[in-house]
């Protein structure tokens, strides 16, 4: 349950025994101040409706990113905003590897007009004998290259270690697969009003993966979108399963942007390009796709980079996508 906390109410003491009843606290959430409970609670105790300007039920603990508490929530990454009639394309290498690579890639994308520049600095390997990546020397390269080439820098928080220098230096903070459940992490960058990207687990259901949002807008920051990335299936063929019906579920419950990667989905390069035009076909506000100046030389995720020829092809070929479903590629 949301109780909306009327203007004149917020200071009032009746409100620290509401919150004291069901264990929580206020917070300030779009200027407002809410008590929210768990989703448990279906309605609000008599006593206390003086308190409220709205109650808000529901069925489970969605609850500040349910369609039916807020409509649509927009995310502004500097100039661009998520969310609206544009569908924004996020591209870059899986792993800043050199002050030459990042910038290579970071002169084409802006040549070809792409506005969002990934790479990952601190990177969540599954072997810990694989690159790891160049850490913060990777992120001060990564602010370089963005900076010189007037791109928004979009970069994962891999632990608790980096946090503060990730939330600084990035313009969208990314939450890997792998951290979704870091609530460390996640409400740092609640606290940080930073706008996020978090990636579904590869094992994690849907409501878990709306749950692992909700602990950064609970926080106050409702500058979230959600990253489809692929689920792990009973099929090995590809490296996991692009979930799209997942796509439109979120489409459907929430009210946070939803970008897809299908990169890391496929695992592979030649899907990439299929996956990515089926998922702008769906009306989605941001596609990620990872994109390396020599793919098979990279020291990450080499079988699933698509080169700058690839990328260009797609690039070229999504705007047409995009209009299709009334949407405007960036
Ligand atoms: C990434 O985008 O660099 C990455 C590691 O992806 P994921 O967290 O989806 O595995
Ligand atoms: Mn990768």
């Amino acid at each position: 349950m949301i109780v909306v906390l009327r203007r004149d109410m917020v200071a009032h003491p009746e409100v620290a025994r509401l919150c004291e009843r069901f264990d929580t606290a206020p917070t300030s959430v779009d200027g407002q101040v809410l008590v929210i409970t768990s989703g448990s609670i279906q309605a609000l105790p008599p006593e206390f409706a003086a308190l409220a300007e709205r109650v808000f039920v529901t069925s489970s603990d969605v609850q500040l990113a349910h369609r039916s508490f807020c409509p649509k929530r927009t995310v502004a990454v500097g100039t661009l905003d998520f969310g609206t009639r544009v569908t924004h394309v996020i591209a870059g290498p899986c792993s800043v590897e050199s002050e030459e690579q990042i910038d290579q890639v970071a002169a084409f994308m802006s040549g070809l007009g792409v506005r969002l520049l990934r790479g990952g600095a601190f990177k969540p390997r599954t072997s810990p004998y694989s690159f790891q990546g160049l850490g913060h020397e990777g992120l001060r390269l990564l602010r370089r290259a963005c900076t010189r080439h007037q791109l928004a820098l979009v970069t994962e928080v891999r632990d608790a270690t980096h946090v503060d220098e990730v939330i600084d230096s990035a313009d969208l903070v990314q939450v890997g697969a792998k951290s979704m459940y870091d609530h460390g992490i996640l409400r740092a960058v609640g606290r940080s009003k930073k706008p996020a990207l978090l990636k579904r687990g590869f094992g994690t259901t849907l409501k878990e993966f709306v749950q692992a949002a909700e602990f950064i807008l609970c926080e106050g920051n409702t500058q979230v979108m959600l990253c489809e990335r692929g689920i792990r299936t009973f099929e090995h063929q590809t490296r996991f399963t692009l979930d799209l019906c997942g796509v439109a579920y979120l489409k459907e419950h929430t009210n946070l942007p939803i970008i897809v990667d299908p990169s890391h989905a496929m695992g592979y390069s030649y899907g990439v390009a299929d996956l990515a035009r089926a998922s702008v076909a769906m009306g989605i506000d941001g596609l990620m796709i990872e994109v390396h100046p020599r793919p098979s030389e990279a020291k990450s995720d080499a079988a699933q980079q698509l080169s700058f020829e690839q990328f260009g092809e797609l690039y070229d070929s999504l705007r047409a996508v995009a209009r299709a479903v009334g949407k405007e590629l960036s």
